[in-house]
């Protein structure tokens, strides 16, 4: 079995693609000299060679120690040096690297090879005794502190105290006879910490590959896979790979850099990199002396500086994508040490896609593949300065139910928050919220609560308006009293300013700087078009006023997917109608209200089709139970039982008469329309005259009106004929044609077991997945967040499946009612308003059970719309695999 990968010289015995054996270092390095490009010649032990060591106790295979002597012949062949020769002796540098970069391993060792002879040598074959003695000194330094374990601060010490004695400022400056006396001090620094400094060079190869090889189960190197969430078990291992050295510390012609090929954080196509002359390695980042930007290189010679940029853009062609490189200039002449894809914001993301298409490198889909639905998210949302958010205090974490980062003055009231909010950014801090908290909400730059889960009125209504939200923060204590709130032995008061950030559900104690994005610029609006094209799926978004309709076409929505009639209700001036309705003791009375709704409902729907120019727009028939529109407080009572001219006694009664002990299995949806199908019938009315006054003034609208929570074939077909004769009868009436559907949603299990049967009556399903799956796995979306936390700690359920559908329970439901729905009504469209409409993952598996659209808050429709081009190139990617 092979276990080396020779390469220098223009032949490789490896390649790019061989990042598993060879480790990302290793694998570049072979593919550079495949594509002609300068490199220093070596070898690469496989990490193969890693598993072996550490399923076999710690010893490598029996064939290896005569392959690496063997390459490192072919080594001394390619480079006309000898290895521990006295004259013109050969230096390796050795280094560790995995598939994937990982921090956290062995350092890199340079100018291994020296020794107390063979630096004579290179003194001598260099003509040059300052570098011969920096690089010994360097060499020791780093050999002590990577493969011995001697604290490195042993050896910075006495660098501090050469160049005090000398008064000078920068390692380079130390004169030859300081470097001499370094060495001597170093070594006597080994022996202090019981080490031996070996003289023979074949040892000092073995104890670094040794090194490296126990670096990948070092602490560091762990603990990264853990927080990074790498797993081990499909990594062999790290690489070894050993290089013959390149010296940038052999004067003022010599030096070392790195760049990246483009601006890694605008994205824009200007080489960006740093230089330093008369250094090596990583005296560049460790900052010992301030680097110059890459243009400097042109001091030591204009034409090397062509060369580079010429590399640059060899290798950007070659890999199709922005490269981040080392780079070292041994009198002039360049060598490349490593290349990499490299790391940017995702504003850089988008920009060198999009430009990377138009220059034809890369393909429209692999430009999509490019870029993750993580990065348009960061694109759409403020996020926080990151220095800024080192100096901060975290105090809590909570979910993070909308994202974005948000700082303001804290509030305890949505009252307050709308007094203040105007005036100064605040942050609305409630147990949980509810429908009287929406203008407040709207008020609030941020909201937190302690309770709820994603689905929560809060969660759902932040995500709705695109403000930040941290919800189910259970490590906070309010206290409305006394309008504070605790975390252990923190307190924060009213007014204290705190910040945080809806995405990761932290939350800080202070201000943190945060950083407005671009928006959909120029750019992603070209990558998003791409997305549109290529994907199979299209989206709508969930949108309740004309304000968000616009918003959604702004991010690039096909219409309106759910439009939720009773968030209408709130308003000032309607709800108090709606209450009237409510307590209402007899039909006559009820009629009196709703014909008092109509009007304002019709408004309502006609601006949004209005925005929606012909559009999409399916509205949903009123669905909360009606307590939820009754007031709660005694002085709430008092004030509304005045307005709707009955004693507070009363309005006590009818409160008492809607409470229900499970609200969410109760008195709601259709449930409610075929207690009081009056209701149904004014708001058809409103839909359907909305529709036909538009259609007047030359807007054509094709009103999708769809009736909640049905789970009996006979509940839509009751009120399916109800609102097609109120719908008719209008139609009729204005002599004129009008097409509209009538569908449902689809979030009762039974719904799915029977949606052959509602499909026959159903001209659309719309699966409301928020309540599907609170009533298939029994767990309260109001309450869940209480116990879900434990449930993902402890591992029982990998992921909120209120944020992620549960593919194997609730999407084994969802994948019923889509294959005997579509068989009973061929052109019944599918679609998804839940909240899981915006999630990539959910995406990608709606994507795969056919449906037609997924419909979200208007600030995920850009993610969206990239998850689901992703899920159409992979699902053509795996049909081409199968
Ligand atoms: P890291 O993974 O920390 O970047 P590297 O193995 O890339 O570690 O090396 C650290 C530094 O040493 C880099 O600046 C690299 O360019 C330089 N270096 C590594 N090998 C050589 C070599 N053979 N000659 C000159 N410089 C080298
Ligand atoms: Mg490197
Ligand atoms: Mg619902």
């Amino acid at each position: 079995m092979k276990f080396v990968y020779f390469f220098g010289n223009g032949i490789a015995e490896g390649s790019g693609s061989m990042k598993d054996i060879l480790g990302g270092k290793g694998a570049g390095l072979a593919e550079m000299v495949l594509a002609n490009i300068p490199v220093p010649a070596g070898f690469t032990i496989s990490a193969e060679v890693c598993d072996y060591y550490y399923k076999h106790n710690k010893t490598y295979p029996p064939s290896l120690k005569e392959e690496v002597e063997h390459n490192l012949k072919r080594l001394e062949e390619a480079t006309g040096k000898k290895f521990g020769y006295k004259n013109n002796p050969l230096l390796v540098s050795v280094r560790s690297g995995a598939k994937i970069s990982m921090p956290g391993m062995m350092d890199t060792i340079l100018n291994l090879g020296l020794n107390d002879e063979t630096v004579v040598g290179l003194a001598n074959s260099t003509n040059n005794e300052r570098f011969a003695f920096d690089s010994y000194r360097r060499f020791i330094q780093m050999f002590g502190d990577v493969a011995c374990g001697i604290d490195k601060e042993l050896f910075e010490d006495k660098i501090k105290e050469i160049k005090n004695k000398e008064s000078v400022k920068f390692d380079h400056e130390i004169s030859i006879d300081g470097l001499k006396w370094l060495v001597e001090e170093y070594k006597k620094i080994y022996s202090s910490q019981n080490k031996i400094f070996p003289q023979d060079v074949s040892e000092q190869l073995w104890v670094a590959i040794d090194a490296v090889f126990n670096s990948w189960m070092n602490k560091r190197a762990i603990d990264y896979r853990r927080i990074n969430k790498i797993k081990e078990d499909e990594l062999l291992g790290t690489a070894v790979s050993i290089v013959s050295m390149v010296f940038g510390n052999m004067g003022s012609d010599s030096g070392t850099g790195v760049a990246f090929t483009r601006d890694p954080s605008t994205g824009e196509k200007k080489r960006y990199g740093e230089f330093l002359i008369n250094a090596q390695g990583e005296d560049v980042v460790a900052g010992i002396r301030n680097p110059y930007p890459l243009e400097h290189l042109k001091q030591i010679s204009q034409q090397t500086y062509e060369e580079l940029l010429n590399i640059f853009d060899i290798l950007e062609k070659h890999y199709k994508d922005m490269q981040d490189v080392e780079f070292t200039v041994e009198r002039k002449k360049l060598y490349m040490l490593q290349t990499r894809s490299a790391k940017r914001t995702a504003k850089a993301a988008v920009k060198v896609a999009k430009d990377m298409v138009n220059e034809g490198l890369i393909t429209e889909e692999e430009a999509l593949l490019r870029i993750s639905t993580d990065q348009i998210d960061q694109l759409l949302h403020p996020f926080f300065d990151e220095k800024s958010k080192k100096q901060a205090t975290l105090i809590a974490k909570g979910l993070g139910a909308s994202p974005g980062a948000a700082c303001g003055k804290i509030v305890f009231s949505a009252q307050k928050a709308e007094e203040i909010g105007s005036k100064e950014p605040v942050i609305l801090v409630r147990h949980e919220t509810s429908a009287e908290d929406v203008a407040g909400m709207a008020a609030s730059v941020g909201i937190l609560t302690a309770q709820g889960g994603r689905t929560s009125h809060a969660a759902v209504v932040a995500r709705g308006m695109g403000k930040s939200a941290v919800v189910g923060c259970e490590a906070i204590n309010i206290d409305y009293k006394n309008l504070q709130f605790s975390v252990n032995d923190v307190i924060v008061k009213e007014f204290d300013t705190i910040s945080i950030d809806g995405s990761t559900g932290e939350v800080f104690l202070g201000e943190i700087k945060t950083v407005i994005p671009s928006g959909l610029d120029e750019d992603l609006a070209q990558i998003l078009k791409w997305a549109d094209k290529t994907s199979r799926l299209y989206v709508r978004a969930n949108a309740d006023t004309p304000q968000d309709a616009k918003t959604a076409l702004e991010f690039g929505a096909k219409g309106i997917g759910l439009c939720r009639t009773e968030h209408m209700f709130f308003a000032p001036d309607r709800i108090n109608i709606v209450r009237q309705m409510i307590v209402s003791k007899n039909t006559k009375e009820r009629q009196q209200a709703l014909d008092k709704l109509l009007p304002i409902q019709k408004e309502d729907f006609k601006a949004l089709f209005r925005t929606m120019n012909g559009l999409e727009v399916t509205i949903r028939l009123i669905d909360p139970p009606l307590h939820e529109f009754l007031p709660q407080t005694k002085d709430a009572i008092n004030e509304v039982a005045k307005n709707l001219n009955i004693t507070p006694l009363e309005l006590q009664e009818t409160i008492k008469n809607l409470h229900e002990f499970n609200p969410m299995l109760g008195h709601r949806g259709c449930r409610l329309t075929i207690t009081y199908p009056e209701i149904a019938i004014m708001q058809t009315k409103a839909i359907i005259l909305a529709a036909l006054e538009l259609k007047e003034e030359g807007i054509d609208c094709i009103p999708e009106i769809m009736i909640p929570l049905v789970g009996i074939d006979e509940e839509l077909k009751y009120l399916k004929n109800i609102i097609k004769q109120t719908a008719d009868e209008l139609i009729k009436e204005k002599n004129t044609t009008l097409h509209y559907l009538i569908g449902t949603m689809i979030e009762v299990p039974r719904a799915c077991a029977v949606a052959d049967k509602i499909a026959k009556e159903a001209d659309f399903f719309s699966f409301g997945t928020n309540d599907l799956t609170q009533m298939t796995f029994g767990f309260s979306r109001d309450d869940a967040g209480k116990f879900l936390f434990d449930y993902l700690a402890k591992g029982i359920l990998k992921e909120d499946p209120f944020k992620t559908i549960d593919t194997q329970g609730v999407g084994t439901f969802m994948k019923m009612a889509v294959e005997k729905g579509k068989p009973a009504n061929e052109n019944l469209r599918l679609g998804i308003c839940g909240e899981h409409g915006g999630d990539p993952e959910s995406i990608e598996f709606v994507n795969s059970i056919g449906l037609d659209y997924v419909s979200c808050s208007p600030y995920r429709v850009p993610v969206a719309r990239l998850a689901a081009a992703h899920a159409a190139i992979n699902n053509k990617t795996k049909e081409n695999l199968d």
